[in-house]
C-alpha cells in the first residue's frame, strides 16, 4: 500500500439493507454514494431460496456488475416484484467507484482482503463472509473489468464440476487461479460453487449486456441445471502459474518511449493476452538491470529468469507462455500487476 501510516480514508463500515434502496435502479455510479453510505449487503427477496450471492464494485473502475444489477432490477421490476430467485447484492469500495479508480491510494484492493489481515477493510470482509455463512447462497458470482484488452472469460478457483460448468455458462475461456488468494471467489469457494466473471472493458456494451444475460441464467434456471454441463463442452481452460510485476514506481513506456523510462513495452502487448506466445518473443526494453520485470509463482518464489531474459536490455521470452491481463494503464500496473503467465490445464471428463 501507498501510505499505509497516512491513511486519510475513514474506516469503512458495512451497510446492512434488507431491500433494494428506492434509487439504486438509477443512480449514477459517480453518485452511487447518495444512495448507499458505504460498502452494502443486500437482501433482495425472491421466490426461491437459497439465495444467489453477487459482488460487485470490489474494484470502483469496474462498473459492468453494477450496471448489469441495475439493469436486472429494472428489468425484473425488483422494486415492486419479487425475484425470481432470492439475492444478496454486496456493493463494495462505493467511495472507489464515485473517483472511478480501482481503490483510493490509502486503503488495500477490495478484492484482496478476504483472507484475515488487520486492516478495517478486513474486518469488513470477514462480516459479509458471516453474513453468507448465515444466508447460505446456492452459488456465487463476482464481476469484474479488465483494463487491458482480453476476451471475456470466468475464473475459478475449485476445478470441481459445479464450478467448471458455472464457468463455461459465461465464457469457453475459463482461467483457474489459486493465487492470489486473498480475492472474495476464494473465499466464498468454501460456501459454495463461485465463479469471477472478466467482463472486458468497463462500459463496453457487450461486456454489460454478457454478465445481465448470464445473471439471468443464474435467477431463472433451476440450479441442477447450471450446475451440469452445457451442450457445448469445449472449453479452452487454463492455470496461472505466474504473476508479474514491474519495480514499484518504475517509469513505463509504451511503442517508442521518447524520453526517459525505466521499462519500454511493445505498443501491442494487449494482443498476446490469452495467445500462444513463443519463446523468443520480445516484449520491450529496460534502461538497467536492477529495473526488470519480475515473475514469482503460486508459491511466491522468484521465477522470473525461468521466464525471460535480460540480455543487451531487451526482455525476452525464454519458453512459450500464454500470457492474461497484459495492460497498458500505469496506474493498474503498479496498483494490482503486469500480467499473469498461464498454461493450458485440460481437464479430466470433458
Ligand atoms: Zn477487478
Amino acid at each position: 500500500m501507498d501510505n499505509l501510516n497516512s491513511r486519510k480514508t475513514p474506516p469503512p463500515e458495512l451497510h446492512l439493507f434488507n431491500s433494494i434502496p428506492e434509487r439504486l435502479s438509477t443512480v449514477p455510479v459517480k453518485e452511487l454514494g447518495s444512495v448507499l453510505p458505504g460498502p452494502s449487503l443486500i437482501e433482495i427477496p425472491g421466490r426461491i431460496s437459497p439465495p444467489l450471492f453477487i459482488s460487485v464494485l470490489l474494484h470502483g473502475n469496474e462498473t459492468t456488475g453494477f450496471l448489469a444489477m441495475q439493469e436486472i432490477i429494472r428489468k425484473f421490476d425488483l422494486l415492486k416484484k419479487r425475484s425470481p430467485r432470492e439475492i444478496l447484492l454486496f456493493v463494495g469500495n462505493i467511495n472507489a467507484a464515485m473517483l472511478g479508480v480501482r481503490r483510493q491510494t490509502d486503503e488495500p484492493d477490495y478484492n484482496r482482503i478476504w483472507n484475515n489481515g488487520n486492516q478495517p477493510e478486513h474486518l469488513l470482509a470477514e462480516e459479509v463472509l458471516r453474513q453468507v455463512s448465515r444466508r447460505k447462497p446456492f452459488a456465487a458470482v463476482d464481476i469484474h473489468n479488465n483494463t487491458g484488452k482480453n476476451p471475456h472469460y470466468a475464473c475459478i478457483n475449485r476445478t470441481d464440476d459445479a464450478f467448471v460448468n458455472l464457468a463455461r455458462r459465461f465464457s469457453k475461456t475459463i482461467v483457474y487461479f489459486t493465487e492470489p488468494h486473498e480475492v472474495i471467489s476464494m473465499a466464498l469457494s468454501r460456501h459454495c460453487p463461485s465463479v469471477t466473471l472478466e467482463c472486458g472493458f468497463s462500459g463496453d456494451s457487450g461486456g454489460f449486456c454478457h454478465a445481465c444475460n448470464y445473471l439471468e441464467q443464474c435467477l431463472t434456471l433451476p440450479q441442477e441445471e447450471l450446475f451440469s454441463p452445457p451442450t457445448n463442452r469445449h472449453n479452452d481452460v487454463f492455470h496461472t502459474i505466474g504473476r508479474i510485476t514491474v519495480p514499484y514506481r518504475s517509469q513505463l513506456g509504451f511503442g517508442s518511449c521518447p524520453g526517459q523510462v525505466d521499462l519500454c513495452f511493445r505498443d501491442d502487448l494487449e494482443k498476446l493476452n490469452f495467445t500462444t506466445v513463443p519463446a523468443g518473443t520480445k516484449l520491450g526494453e529496460s534502461a538497467g538491470n536492477i529495473n526488470n520485470l519480475k515473475v514469482t509463482d503460486n508459491k511466491d518464489r522468484d521465477v522470473t529468469t525461468e521466464y525471460f531474459s535480460f540480455d543487451d536490455n531487451a526482455i525476452t521470452t525464454r519458453k512459450t507462455m500464454t500470457p492474461s491481463m497484459f495492460t497498458k494503464n500505469e496506474t493498474i500496473i503498479h496498483q494490482d500487476c503486469f500480467g499473469y503467465i498461464m498454461e493450458p490445464y485440460p481437464l479430466e471428463n470433458q
